[in-house]
């Protein structure tokens, strides 16, 4: 299975993604998270990365791209993976459509949740790049970059919109449900 979570910050992929890993045995791929350890770890990447986050802008595409494509070709991601955090805009789903090549994304669920949930949900993160003006930048600049996939994904065929404003154990039934009847 390989199936990419999109939605906006806040919407809760990465709880999703920890309920699916576990039920379908495929690594979860967070470009976030790993942006984030190489910040800890103060890699080169780290450091080229930390106050773009900080500001709630995206990180270069050559840069995301080359890390993800990286983390894709491990062996634990052959029989599928969960993505969550990318891509993020239309140059980085044309990247990763020409890495998988024939074998595409099987599935792109979209988890929709109200805005002033999502601002709600963040602010009670605390994640360094949870403040406020951030969270507000980061909800403009998934307008902008971001919202351009459903289309993309619409036009594929492989979108399914699920309603992310349900308890954590009704969103992952819609998903599986969402999932299973489209093979
Ligand atoms: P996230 O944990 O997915 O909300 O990502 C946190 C931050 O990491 C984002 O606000 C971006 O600055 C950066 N980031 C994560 N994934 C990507 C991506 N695919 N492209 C560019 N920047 C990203």
């Amino acid at each position: 299975m390989r199936m990419m979570l999109l939605g906006p910050p806040g919407s809760g992929k990465g709880t999703q993604a920890e309920y699916l890993i576990d039920r379908y045995r495929i690594p979860h791929v967070a470009t976030g998270d790993m942006l984030r350890a190489a910040v800890r770890e103060g890699t080169e990447l780290g450091n080229r990365a930390k106050a773009i986050m900080d500001r709630g802008e995206l990180v270069p595409d050559d840069l995301v791209i080359g890390m993800l494509m990286q983390r894709l070709a491990n062996e634990d991601a052959e029989e599928g993976f969960i993505l969550d955090g990318f891509p993020r805009n239309t140059a980085q789903a044309r990247a990763l459509d020409a890495q998988l090549e024939d074998r595409g994304l099987g599935h792109v669920v979209a988890l929709e949740v109200p805005e002033r949930e999502l601002t709600k949900r963040m602010l009670g993160r605390g994640r360094s790049d949870d403040t406020e003006e951030t969270v507000r930048n980061r909800l403009t600049v998934y307008h902008d970059m971001t919202v351009p996939l459903f289309e993309y994904y619409e036009k594929a065929g492989i979108l399914r919109r699920i309603d992310g404003f349900q308890s954590i154990e009704d969103v992952a039934a819609s998903i599986v449900s969402a999932l299973e009847s489209t093979g």
